[in-house]
């Protein structure tokens, strides 16, 4: 089986976040697999093992996105491809990094494409559903399972907490959602052995693109963080005076 993973290099957002110049400052980020797409390279680990094949980890970034992509081969993808943009596009958007991934994708033949749901960053999840448009394909979003039977697949997603079972056909693009399963932390002997995996870069003119093909289809206004929190009152005393006190604060707010 033809699998590609898409993922994402993100900063971490459980670290402190700083804004300058209305951009993230990327000098302080720390920076990781967008962590829907972790579950998205496990299960094309472990659909490859059960079903033969090889999988194809492929990301748009910049140079530094090689140590993220080489984190996925030691976690066991086959191979991997970076479509470093870096030089080549000043701005982009969904449109841009949809219509890139779908130049490379669509003479892959690709049997199964795994994405995450959405990247913690930009938020958007649109880059799934838009690659499938793109490549005519049908796509599942926020799965939880996933089964493969010959040109079948049955997957599970995850609605607001609720389940749904979808049939399908491959090739089909599905996004991973948590509780799919739980990705497993790279081995050494796979670290090893994902420095001489393959990892092939590419630019936009190796995709017959140029930057007007990808030219961004919205523009980001501002970004900002979101506002402080005033600190939290306890309310002391007895329990009576406190309920009385409550109820005091409450009317002044009304
Ligand atoms: C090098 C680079 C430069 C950028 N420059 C700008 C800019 O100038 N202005 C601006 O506003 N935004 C910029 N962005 C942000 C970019 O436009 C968004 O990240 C993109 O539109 C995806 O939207 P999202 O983050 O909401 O992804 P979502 O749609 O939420 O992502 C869902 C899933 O799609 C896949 N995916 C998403 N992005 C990628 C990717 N790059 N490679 C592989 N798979 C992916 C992953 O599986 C991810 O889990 C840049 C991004 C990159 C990588």
């Amino acid at each position: 089986m033809n699998i590609y993973v898409l993922l994402k290099r993100t900063f971490d957002t459980e670290e402190r976040i700083t804004i300058s110049g209305g951009q993230i400052d990327q000098d302080g980020a720390e920076f990781i697999i967008n962590p829907y797409d972790e579950y998205a390279v496990e299960e094309a680990i472990r659909i490859r093992d059960k079903h033969g094949g090889e999988v194809t980890v492929l990301s748009v970034g910049e140079e530094d996105t090689e140590k993220q992509l080489r984190t996925a081969l030691a976690m066991g993808a086959d191979k991997a491809a970076l479509i470093n943009i870096e030089d080549d596009v000043e701005e982009t958007d969904e449109f841009s990094i949809a219509m890139i991934i779908g130049e490379f994708l669509k003479d892959k033949e690709a049997d199964l494409i795994l994405a995450g749901n959405v990247a913690v960053d930009g938020g958007s999840g649109q880059i799934g559903p838009r690659i499938a448009d793109i490549l005519g394909i049908p796509h599942v979003t926020t799965i939880t399972k996933i089964e493969i039977s010959g040109e079948q697949v049955t997957v599970t997603r995850d609605v607001e907490g609720d389940s749904e079972v979808i049939e399908s056909t491959l090739p089909l693009l599905v996004t991973t959602q948590q509780g799919l399963n739980d990705p497993r932390y790279p081995s050494l002997p796979g670290i090893m052995k994902a420095k001489k995996k393959p990892l092939e870069e590419l630019e936009l003119d190796d995709l017959d693109l140029d930057e007007d093909d990808v030219e961004p289809k919205t523009k980001t206004i501002e970004v900002f963080l979101p506002l402080e929190k005033s600190a939290g009152r306890i309310l002391e005393g007895e329990l009576q005076e406190q309920v009385k006190e409550l109820a005091n604060l409450l009317s002044k707010q009304l």
